[in-house]
């Protein structure tokens, strides 16, 4: 492939061109595949809320710590997930006690 900035021939698993400096298509496509693997986590923290608490809490620190690193996706499902694996393990603690 090609610099689309300065036109220099680049590898093909270039993320960036070394004349110029300029991000490939390579690195966005590799950015957003981060974004979409936080979102993810994030979703799946989300489900698991519902079923343990533990699996809730997990997901959703990992995601949420994700999300505030790549411009907050998914920093919502995370927030969810913690809210309800609080409130699921609240419930738990009253039907044991
Ligand atoms: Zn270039």
């Amino acid at each position: 492939m090609f610099c689309k900035n300065c036109g220099k021939e680049l590898n093909e698993w270039a993320i960036y061109c070394p004349e110029c400096g300029v991000a490939t298509d390579k690195f966005q496509s590799a950015e957003k595949k981060q974004e979409e693997e936080s979102n993810g986590i994030a979703i799946a923290g989300f489900v698991c809320s519902f079923f343990s608490c533990l699996l809730g809490w997990i997901f959703g620190g990992v995601g949420l710590s994700r999300a505030n690193k790549r411009n907050g996706k998914g920093k919502g499902f995370s927030i969810a997930a913690l809210i309800i694996a609080t409130i699921g393990f609240f419930i738990y603690l009253e039907t044991i006690l």
